[in-house]
């Protein structure tokens, strides 16, 4: 029997070793689950898998053979459609594969199928997808969280064993969040980023969404270390996996989140603490920037990264009187509102006499920020707030008001900003309108110390902390 809700890799894995469950029968279990999505957590579920699983058949035995998993819209798999959610790419197929997921092909995993997303990755609820938006498992009148909501939807739902996301701003731990699921922003460049459709160039990471801390490791090990094809790629070997067992809390996180959010989150460190590390306050009086610095670097990377959808090269054209016509149709009909908010913004914190004022401003907040966390590691081992400000809100709550939207990302867009690693895990629920709605716990360590977030992840999770290095390769 597979139970598709509760499996993880790691169980999966030594039910086939064992026999106990045959690899068809875990994708079929899956692929039935996934066919039945009644979330809209799919945007497409592919029908090649029997073709896949006899491709994983011939792998070398690990881990990851056979795994059933979803791939966020963003990610490119050769010969798939590959939309972002986005109109504009109506009909575009992808001429290559991903880095990071081809680096799990090669482990056997079996691709299920597309996963629904916020446009191009702009959004924390799903909404602002082309097609619709996700719903949450916990409760089908709220968001998944996003932009990576179909992601955390499928294993949320036992529609995936796991799941790739994107995060630029918190796209993988805002819905993991929400969704009660584990999920990993890894250090800038620790995933080759070659093959995803670019956001925001210097914030995005590819990243798990899973039911595990050892799943999310699994995957990560899986996908990390440097590739030709993306230049700020690269993985050092850091043998020393020593760390203080010091959790750093910025003074003032939790002003102003409502009682059972605040109360949700002391219970956390509490639990750290029984586990025997240190909490302390820190000084992080330059954090409050991130937001700020985010909604004005991202706007800029997203407007260049997003001037290559023409109508010419990709996607959808729509014909016009002369070619300048035809960009302005294309355009126009091809992206959908936050999209152009976005493109508006970038361009005019760019433009000739703001870009100083703005851009400028925003790269020195930055590099502040940057040099207050490399400060505060020298103190402590790991930094942790909540993973977000609110439990899931209603579909429809913040769409008309942007700004509000934006804020659903306060702790999570710090660890894009300065490049660190960060992972959401699932802290138990507070209860809105009868129904308990998950909250997530988030843990930050320095660049590269992935391996520290793992260690009290794991320990946090009452997961077997014993070394998965023998599994891992
Ligand atoms: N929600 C944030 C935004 O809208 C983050 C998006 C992301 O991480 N891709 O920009």
């Amino acid at each position: 029997m597979v139970n598709t809700k509760t499996l993880t890799i790691l169980e999966a894995h030594k039910k086939i070793l064992a026999g106990e469950v045959a690899p068809e029968e875990l994708v079929n279990a899956y692929k039935k689950a996934a066919e039945k999505d009644n979330l809209h957590a799919f945007l497409e579920v592919f029908n090649d898998t029997d073709e896949s699983l006899k491709r994983s058949t011939s792998v070398k035995t690990n881990i990851l053979q056979y795994m059933p998993i979803a791939v966020k819209d963003n990610l490119s798999i050769k010969g798939k459609h590959i939309t972002a959610a986005s109109k504009i790419l109506e009909g575009y197929v992808a001429p290559y594969t991903a880095t990071a997921v081809e680096k799990l092909l090669n482990k056997g995993v079996v691709l299920l199928g597309r996963t629904n997303m916020d446009e191009f990755a702009m959004g924390s609820s799903t909404e602002n997808s082309a097609f619709g938006p996700t719903k949450n498992p916990f409760d089908q009148t709220r968001v998944p969280g996003g932009s990576s909501g179909g992601s955390a939807a499928t294993v949320a739902a036992g529609l995936a064993v796991a799941a790739l996301g994107s995060d630029t701003g918190g796209s993988i731990r805002q819905p993991a969040a929400f969704c009660g699921i584990v999920g990993l922003k890894a250090t800038y460049g620790a995933i080759s980023r070659y093959g995803l459709l670019a956001m925001g160039s210097s914030l995005d990471q590819i990243g798990p969404l899973t039911r595990s801390v050892s799943d999310a490791q699994i995957l990560f090990e899986a996908m990390k270390g440097s590739d030709p094809n993306d230049a700020t790629s690269n993985y050092p070997t850091n043998s020393d996996k020593s760390f203080k067992k010091i959790i750093g809390v910025p003074k003032g996180i939790t002003a102003g989140l409502e009682k059972d959010v605040k109360e949700n989150f002391e219970r956390s460190l509490e639990k750290m603490r029984q586990l025997g590390f240190t909490v302390k306050d820190i000084e992080m009086s330059h954090l409050s920037l991130s937001l700020a610095a985010y909604y004005i670097i991202m706007p800029a990377e997203v407007s260049s990264n997003l001037a290559r959808y023409d109508g010419v090269r990709f996607g959808l054209n729509i014909s016009g009187e002369n070619v300048i016509d035809e960009y302005f149709k294309t355009r126009h009909n091809g992206f959908g509102a936050e999209a152009k908010r976005r493109i508006m913004l970038g361009t005019y914190v760019l433009s000739a006499g703001y870009h100083d004022e703005y851009y400028g401003t925003a790269l020195k907040a930055r590099a502040i920020i940057t040099k207050e966390f490399k400060k505060a590691f020298q103190k402590v081992g790991v930094i942790a707030t909540p993973t977000t400000p609110t439990p899931a809100f209603k579909i429809g709550e913040k769409t008309s008001n942007p700004v509000e939207m934006y804020l659903a990302d306060i702790f999570t867009v710090p660890a894009n900003i300065a490049g660190i690693p960060a992972i959401s895990l699932p802290a138990g629920t507070v209860e809105r309108q009868g129904v308990n709605l998950p909250l997530g716990f988030q843990l930050m360590a320095d660049h590269f110390r992935e391996d520290v977030l793992f260690t009290a992840g794991k320990l946090f999770l009452g997961e077997n902390p014993s070394d998965l290095s023998s599994l891992l390769n």
